[in-house]
């Protein structure tokens, strides 16, 4: 029984293969991280120390702020546009860099709703908060940056709730998709600068009536997929801040290194 079974399943493997998750070749192996072959996965890699400890910016060897600041320890560097300009949030992490095989699943997971590019995401996002060393149990509620009303019913998903479900770590109380709203239908980010993006954002989001009242003290950790300007977790960091809340931490999938 046992043999055949055995070949049961090498029939089943060779009939029906795992696929790439991206370009679908058959992954014999069962795949890596994320469901992705090699040649998707290249160019994934995670963010790791020097980094900006208020925006988690990179910071490489040439970087001014790294050069001004080289008598800083590590865990204290911050990069030029932090020290020229105070942030709402605590500080903001992203586990790896938007590029390669990881930029592309975003796009396919957000603009085509690919909604296996997603789980890969979830696996990525997952597997990236197990590396940080981090206290989950100090976060009142981990909640998504919202999405507008319109984008919800064009995609049927905020792809950042779908990341706070992926987090192993959590208690199921801690989770909150409700906490924040956008107050009304902003201008897509995507093509404006970052001052736009600012003055675009900064008031468009609010705190749900449910929770204003009972943030008082609480530590907030803000989720999302991608961080650009951060102009939209600063809107949120401030929006929470405003009613109370005494820290606010910012956790994204990924950002653009340039
Ligand atoms: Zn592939
Ligand atoms: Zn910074």
């Amino acid at each position: 029984m046992v043999i055949q079974s055995e070949y049961w399943g090498a029939l089943r493997t060779l009939l029906f293969p795992v696929r790439c998750v991206m370009c679908r070749v058959p992954l014999w192996d069962g795949g890596g991280l994320g469901g992705l072959c090699p040649d998707c996965r290249q160019g994934v890699f995670r963010l790791e120390s020097p980094l900006c400890v208020s925006c988690g910016r990179p910071l490489y060897e040439l970087d001014e702020a790294l050069v001004a600041q080289v008598s800083r320890a590590a865990d204290e560097l911050l990069c030029w546009r932090c020290e020229k300009q105070p942030v709402y949030f605590r500080h903001a992490r992203s586990l790896y860099a938007y590029a390669g095989g990881l930029r592309e699943l975003v796009h396919r997971y957000k603009y085509q709703l690919h909604l296996p590019a997603g789980v890969a995401l979830q696996t990525f996002f997952a597997e990236g908060c197990m590396h940080l060393e981090r206290d989950w149990g100090q976060y009142t509620y981990v909640a998504p940056i919202p999405v507008s009303n319109k984008r919800l019913r064009m995609r049927g998903f905020n792809q950042s709730w779908a990341l706070v479900e992926s987090i192993p770590t959590l208690c199921f109380h801690q989770r909150e998709p409700a906490l924040l709203r956008r107050r009304e239908d902003t201008p897509s980010q995507a093509l404006l600068s970052a001052q736009e993006r600012f003055e675009n954002i900064l008031g468009a989001i609010e705190v749900c009536s449910d929770f204003v009242g009972s943030l008082e003290g609480a530590t907030i950790l803000l989720v999302d997929d991608l961080f650009t300007t951060g102009a939209t977790a600063q809107a949120c960091a401030r929006a929470l801040c405003d009613v109370g809340a005494q820290a606010v931490d910012v956790l994204t999938l990924c950002r653009g290194i340039l």
